[in-house]
């Protein structure tokens, strides 16, 4: 009997309306609780019976090619949006620090161009999709946007690395509020952004790399 111990649907880490004005309760309850939780049940629907269940998602990841459309969307459904509710915070403005601000300047010469390049990836991304802040297996951050629920974790992204920060740029993530203004939603954004977890992320990265 295999069981699916392995993967599990986090608690939210913090309440659904301590992410406003920039991102509303409703919106929040809805993209955690409906969307985010149908694409866990239904990776757990696609990987059932097969050796992914026991697998860990990096692997599955790694060799997402093989496996069928389901998998890949829903896994990614599932990891990308764990991913970007841990990278948010409720808290105005901040700003990164340590290494990883100087590993941004470094990369993309100022923090603000930087803010500039990421929010133009979100806004360029066409239909539904997620912006990235990655680290490459050279040590280089780089900027992408993937489409529908891939992440450059997988096999088939364009530019492989291991993502840092994670921007949601899927209607449903902002519609409620914002209609068609995704830039506004963008511009928010940079209120809530938790620095701490994205240097903890450039820590571990550079270390899985052996950087
Ligand atoms: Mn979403």
């Amino acid at each position: 009997m295999s069981t699916t111990n392995n993967f599990e649907f986090q608690a939210l880490p913090y309440s659904y309306d301590d992410l406003e004005p920039f991102i509303d309760e409703l919106t929040l309850e809805i993209h955690y609780g409906k969307h985010h939780k149908a694409y866990f049940d239904n990776f757990l629907n696609a990987i059932k019976g097969t050796k992914m269940e026991s697998m860990n998602i990096n692997e599955i990841f790694r060799n997402i090619s093989k496996y069928p459309m389901a998998v890949r969307n829903n896994s990614g459904g599932y990891f990308n949006h764990t991913f970007y509710w841990e990278n948010m915070k409720a808290h105005e403005g901040g700003v990164p620090t340590g290494k990883l601000s100087e590993a941004i300047s470094k990369s993309f010469t100022s923090f603000e161009e930087f803010k500039k390049q990421f929010s133009d990836a979100g806004k360029t991304r066409f239909g539904s999709g997620w912006a990235w802040l990655s680290l490459d297996n050279k040590g280089k951050l780089f900027i992408c946007s993937t489409p529908n629920q891939d992440n450059p974790l997988m096999d088939i992204a364009e530019k492989k690395g291991i993502p840092l920060l994670t921007m949601d740029v899927w209607e449903h993530a902002y519609y409620l509020k914002y209609q068609n203004k995704r830039p506004d939603y963008i511009d928010a954004f940079w209120n809530i952004v938790n620095w701490e977890v994205v240097a903890e992320r450039y820590e571990h990265a550079m270390k899985a790399f052996g950087l």
